[in-house]
């Protein structure tokens, strides 16, 4: 039998796929600002699982089902197909083969994913769209189950916080003018406690760290640190170069 001393048999066997990075994290901590970033640095794809949750939920809202009716849920998914294209400014998002990208970042649709997300069986759904689209790897994947349950053996994983206010300001600060208007910045920040209540809660895959994971709380930080801290932690990890493309 051929041995190499020392080595277990994963690390004999030949790297076959490209790395997949996984971003994980709570509501606003930065982890599509990130990602995006780390795809094109490293020159690999970014694909952001909650889009694919908010555009679940945008057709059973549609479809006038109950959130927390599952079975009307299931039977609605079986019948969905939603595929993330990714493009250098971002995901497109397509929901039975419509691009749906401008319809998905209304509250009632971010809160219509945190709900419809709850559900085992829908999560399971997904995490296995998920794990088809990463499958070959040379990804950079955000969400809040990245690290523990789409892909547990990530090559890198990274889990970004920052306190709940900094994170409510901060995506106040993003709105366009008329959607900041219409909402008091303490609005956005029990929104997203709410949110982070029921991604912390569920029974399923809630949002927690993986065991291996780096965290980065960026409450203090800028998102130059940020960015210039990732970099470092995923050059270290993969000793990968920047893309030349
Ligand atoms: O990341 P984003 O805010 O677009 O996610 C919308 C919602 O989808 C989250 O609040 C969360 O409840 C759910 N989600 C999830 N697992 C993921 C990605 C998102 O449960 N991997």
């Amino acid at each position: 039998m051929n041995s190499v001393a020392g080595l277990t048999p994963s690390e004999k066997a030949p790297k076959t796929r490209r790395p997949i990075i996984a971003i994980d994290g709570p509501a606003g901590a930065g982890k599509s600002t990130i990602a995006r970033h780390l795809a094109r640095y490293f020159g690999l794809l970014n694909l952001e699982t909650g889009a694919m949750y908010r555009a679940f939920a945008l057709k059973a809202l549609a479809s006038n089902a109950s959130l927390e009716d599952l079975p009307a849920l299931l039977a609605l998914a079986a019948n969905t197909s939603i595929y993330l294209e990714p493009t250098g400014e971002g995901n497109l998002v397509f929901l039975d083969g419509v691009d749906v990208t401008t319809r998905l970042r209304e509250p009632r649709i971010t809160d219509g994913a945190s709900r419809v997300s709850v559900h085992p069986p829908i999560r399971a759904w997904m995490v296995r769209l998920q794990q088809d689209l990463g499958a070959a790897g040379g990804v950079v994947m955000e969400g809040r189950d990245i690290g523990t349950v789409v892909f547990p053996n990530a090559d890198v994983k990274i889990f970004l916080d920052a306190a709940p206010e900094v994170r409510g300001l901060r995506r106040y600060d993003q709105m366009d003018s008329a959607a900041a208007a219409e909402v008091q910045p303490e609005e956005v920040i029990r929104e997203l406690r709410a949110r982070d209540e029921r991604d912390r809660n569920r029974a399923d895959s809630p949002l927690k760290p993986a065991d291996d994971a780096v965290l980065l709380d960026s409450t203090h930080m800028s998102l130059e640190e940020v960015v210039g801290k990732v970099e470092a932690i995923v050059t270290e990890k993969l000793a990968l170069e920047p893309s030349k493309a």
